[in-house]
């Protein structure tokens, strides 16, 4: 009956196709003697594996049937009980399981985790994998009378990728071209996005060079991980950022002189918005109908979009007051406050006295004081004075520290060199940078 099947699929292709398609197949049969991986779905294996038979009777060689393995991402109301049951888990090995000493390590199965097994053709449990995060996980062995189960620790490597991109269109589609993962151009549009913007001054023909990490778990790949030099040729200008470890938790990217190339200040304090009004000293005002300078920009936004913290600060001021309507002043430094008005509400954070990060949700955007609708009102003042937040040039955020100088020129210059090495093995052609 596998034989009639097998014949009947033959018998859809075209003839000349029939001896390519046996030896693809028996490829394939090969493949999952060893034990294939990517198999999400299990009638897939059972497809594979039944002409297994069929081989080892022809044959006449001995195969040992090999032990399938599977896995499944855990969701909502799922339990390990109803994950193995699907996976096609016996019923006495579940409990067997479930008997076993430190079996409690397996009762906090989290959502978006996954479980991985090696399952005989009967549905025989031998090994189960539950990772936890990615450096630690529990697993269990079966032994006679039941299961081992205990915690283990995942082996990692970090592995460094160069990536070199010509930009035909953007940076995004030329280094997805490229195969340059999209977390990492997430992330370099973020650490150059202080000096470049992304959609107005890119032309074809600048480049970039990045050297990002790869973290590899238990010797499959899995995570794409940061960028640590990047190097961006805009219109002619250079911009080369180092990631740097400021401590066990935070990283910055300064360039080679050590200075951060995060300003200290975010161009907009409203993510989706727009200018509806500009800083303008000669304003006729829209409710007042009078001459009244306008010594903000106003962004208009819908009723309730976050208003971001645009720096690092101190809350000076969190209130109802006037034409404002409720309004946030925070202190950055002695020589910057921001402020913003006709907020709809106060963010949790907005408490006088208290710190907040930059691009932390201190407010929502609405229309409270004058207001003819929702939008934010914000003021950047320098030394006590009004300024265009639009034209202010920003000072940087803070550069590495005078203690870790010499650390970081080492860091610095080590990667510097690294990726020019690359780029001269490209420009002979010795590497494929792409
Ligand atoms: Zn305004």
């Amino acid at each position: 009956m596998l034989v009639e099947e097998f014949i009947t699929i033959l018998k859809n292709f075209p003839k000349k196709h029939i001896a390519t398609m046996i030896l693809g197949f028996m490829l394939l049969i090969s493949v999952s003697i060893l034990g294939s991986k990517d198999f999400s779905n299990e009638e897939k294996i059972s497809e594979l594996t039944k002409p297994l038979k069929l081989l080892t009777l022809t044959d006449n060689t001995q195969i040992k049937i090999p032990l399938l393995e599977k896995e499944k991402l855990i969701k909502r109301n799922d339990s390990l009980f109803t994950i193995l049951k699907e996976l096609g888990v016996l019923q006495e090995d579940i409990i067997k399981l479930v008997n076993s000493n430190n079996s409690n390590l397996l009762s906090k199965i989290e959502v978006g985790d996954k479980i991985k097994i090696l399952i005989s053709e009967k549905g025989e449990l031998n090994q189960l994998f539950y990772q936890d995060n990615i450096r630690e996980g529990i697993r269990a062995d079966k032994k006679e009378n039941g299961f081992i189960i205990k915690k283990y620790k995942s082996d990692i490597e970090k592995v460094k990728v160069f990536k070199h991109v010509v930009i035909e269109d953007s940076m995004y589609m030329s280094g997805l071209r490229e195969n340059v993962p999209d977390s990492v151009l997430m992330d370099l549009a973020y650490i150059n996005g202080w000096d470049i913007d992304f959609t107005h001054d890119i032309r074809p023909g600048d480049t970039y060079s990045i050297i990002y990490e790869e973290i590899i778990i238990d010797g499959e790949k899995v995570i794409d991980g940061d960028i640590l030099i990047s190097e961006f040729n805009n219109r002619g200008k250079q911009f080369i950022a180092v990631r740097f470890d400021l401590d066990a938790n935070t990283s910055e990217y300064f360039n080679p002189n050590g200075e951060n190339v995060k300003k200290a200040f975010l161009r907009s304090p409203v993510k989706l918005s727009y200018i509806s009004s500009k800083y303008n000293l000669k304003r006729r005002h829209p409710v007042l109908h009078t001459i009244r300078a306008h010594k903000g920009v106003d962004y208009a936004a819908n009723k309730g979009s976050p208003v971001r913290a645009t720096g690092d600060g101190t809350i000076l001021f969190a209130q109802y007051n006037g034409g404002c309507g409720n309004e946030i002043k925070i202190k950055h430094s002695e020589d910057y406050v921001t402020r913003y008005c006709h907020l709809d509400r106060f963010g949790t954070r907005a408490k006088v006295g208290r710190k907040v990060k930059q691009g932390q949700t201190i407010g929502y955007v609405g229309s409270t004081g004058l207001a003819t609708g929702p939008h934010l009102h914000y003021e950047f003042h320098v030394n006590g004075k009004h300024t265009d937040p639009l034209k202010v040039k920003f000072p940087n955020a803070s550069p590495v520290e005078e203690k870790q100088a010499i650390a970081y020129e080492r860091k610095s210059q080590n990667l510097l060199n690294e990726l020019n090495n690359y780029k001269y093995l490209i420009d002979r052609g010795e590497v494929y940078g792409g």
